[in-house]
């Protein structure tokens, strides 16, 4: 095998917090213990989280995954993802009397409620996201009235409002913390009377892995960050890297890797989106070594202790379980 510089010697710096969030680990025990409690399959509507292995691994347990309901059979134990659904989703579902669990992200409901708590008072609801991410399309489809997208300044320029005096904002959690302040300054600036929550919808784990990315960019010559090309937090921290001047690739796990990146490199930054499990990190590192001596340190960073509660109904039906038995 070529091994570039392989005598050479290479300082890992990995992120902290990095890969995993609340909302996520609360999706994949959601499925898993569906799947222990109902037997398979249970059907999983849209990606539980944006990562093909976190899939496949629950794939083999027996999820199936579909995009619509329409391909889940009557009866059949539906999971909502961690990015949520549209009300028209919800509604079909009770029409079809599906057993649904919610993983949606308790983060990400709170946004919903914040929108429909908007709407109630008369305001038109401008949110602040990328179009098509299933996240974005679930909270447009649970604010009663439409909701206007806006996805940077230049939009906000464009915007045409009911009435400028009764507006409010809301805004996707997994977006860059300083894009979405130019943003809501625009929107300020052409609305001042408008109403939001300034970026603390952009969710803590997000905001964690956005500083811990920015302080470990500062201090290497490449960085990776692991995680899928349609996570939108994973993109962002590969754009912090990108903005500190440093090559920075965002790659789906170690097979991803090219040599040619870590020539002249002397240090590399690893970090991952909160989808990310930390078994491809490990996995990177240990490839990395086919490049040469390695040595890992693990920076400070925020302790992360959040541990959102599961849905009742998996909770009380497995204590229901256990007291029967
Ligand atoms: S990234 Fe944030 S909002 Fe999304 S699942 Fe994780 S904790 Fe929830």
């Amino acid at each position: 095998m070529t091994t570039p510089e392989s005598s050479r010697d290479l300082d890992i710096y990995l992120a902290r917090p990095r890969g995993f969030c609340a909302g996520v680990e609360r999706a994949i025990e959601i499925v898993e213990r569906a799947l222990k409690q109902y037997g398979p399959p249970v059907y999983v509507r849209h990606e539980i989280v944006h990562n093909k292995h976190v899939v496949e691994s629950l794939r083999a347990k027996g999820a199936v995954f579909v995009e619509e309901l329409h391909q889940i059979p009557d009866g059949g134990v539906t999971i909502f993802s961690a990015h949520g659904v549209a009300e028209a989703v919800e509604g079909e579902a009770k029409r079809r009397d599906l057993p649904v669990i919610d993983a949606t992200c308790p983060l990400v409901s709170k946004v919903h409620k914040e929108g429909q708590n908007h709407a109630a008072k008369g305001r038109q609801v401008i949110l602040i996201g990328h179009a098509g991410h299933p996240e974005v399309e679930g909270t447009q489809g649970r604010i009663p009235g439409g909701v206007l997208l806006v996805t940077n300044a230049d939009d906000v320029t464009r915007l045409e409002v009911r009435d400028p005096e009764r507006l409010a904002y809301v805004t996707q959690t997994t977006l860059s913390v300083d894009e979405t302040r130019d943003v809501i300054a625009a929107l300020k600036r052409r609305f001042p009377k408008i109403v939001g929550p300034d970026v603390k919808d952009i969710c803590y784990a997000t905001q964690n892995r956005q500083q811990a990315a920015r302080d470990l960019a500062a201090q290497v010559d490449l960085l990776l960050v692991v995680g899928a090309k349609n996570s939108s937090n994973s993109n962002r921290l590969r754009e912090i890297g990108t903005e500190t001047g440093i090559p920075s690739y965002l790659i789906a796990d170690a097979g991803a890797l090219d040599s040619a990146w870590l020539e002249g490199v002397r240090t590399v930054g690893i970090t991952a989106g909160a989808s990310a499990p930390e078994e491809l990190v490990q996995a990177l590192i240990r490839r990395l070594g086919d490049f040469g001596r390695t040595r890992v340190h693990e920076l400070d960073g925020a302790a992360e202790n959040i541990v959102f509660k599961l849905p009742a109904a998996l909770t009380e039906n497995a204590a229901r379980a256990a007291h029967n038995a």
